[in-house]
């Protein structure tokens, strides 16, 4: 089926909250995960932004915080980890206990990665992932090794990678846990995210009444819009900070 997505309306200032994926949505995917760069102009803006939204600007990923911490985003409210731990503007950091089934699960990502060249293993607080993205042949092998130790662990596909990490949260979870609290409780959500992991959040938005912006080529999608690339969403977050009329 063809849909039609068309770009997003403009923020509502007074109305709306706004909640960005990181990964292919801010910044472009990259090789591996610590390479992507986020230039200062972006964060000015992001900052920018939250201002003119009285602090409704939160990050959402699938990264964990301390990760995200690296690439200087600064206080921004984010939720981490697919939404096993957020952490609002105030600075207090809450996270879900980690499930013992994970510490299994890296021991042998550990071992598989290290003896395929080009597959990744990335350790996380409530997670475990192989990126495949170099290496391809590897693919079929990381996923069925992830479907070995899935049990009581949830399983998740992305971007040339498979995951498991803490069942029963997700970035849906993870949106409308920022939605029940202030400053983002009684506004209209809108989301940004280019994954097969954020369909959940376009979901949440949607059942909020907000809506969700898919980033990237038209595909079967809960979101009502899209934009093309993080290009496109740097231009659309820009054009909100120009002076109306
Ligand atoms: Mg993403």
């Amino acid at each position: 089926m063809t849909r039609t997505m068309p770009e997003p309306p403009p923020l509502d200032p007074s109305r709306d909250a706004l909640f960005l994926d990181f990964d292919g949505t801010l910044v472009p995917l990259a090789e591996r995960p610590e390479a992507v760069h986020v230039p200062d102009t972006l964060i000015e803006r992001l900052h920018r932004l939250a201002d003119r939204l009285d602090g409704r600007l939160a990050i959402v990923s699938g990264r964990y915080i301390a990760d995200l911490d690296g690439f200087g985003l600064g206080a921004l409210p984010v939720a981490g980890s697919h939404g096993g731990e957020w952490r609002l503007a105030d600075g207090e950091h809450c996270a879900l206990p980690r499930p013992k089934s994970l510490d299994a699960a890296r021991e042998a990502f550990v071992a598989f990665s290290a003896a395929r060249e080009g597959v990744i293993f990335e350790d996380k607080p409530l997670g475990a992932a192989l990126h495949f993205r170099l290496a391809p042949q590897h693919a079929d092998a990381s996923i069925a090794l992830a479907r070995e130790h899935a049990a009581g662990l949830h399983l998740q596909p992305g971007h040339e990678m498979i995951e498991v990490r803490v069942p029963g949260v997700h970035k849906g979870t993870a949106i409308a846990r920022l939605m029940d609290v202030p400053p983002f409780a009684g506004h209209r959500p809108v989301f940004l995210g280019d994954d097969v992991t954020d369909e959940d959040g376009f979901a949440a938005v949607t059942s909020l009444e907000g809506h969700g912006v898919l980033i990237g080529p038209v595909r079967e999608s809960r979101a009502a819009y899209r934009l093309s690339d993080p290009a496109a969403v740097k231009a659309w977050l820009a054009a909100m900070l120009e002076p109306a009329g």
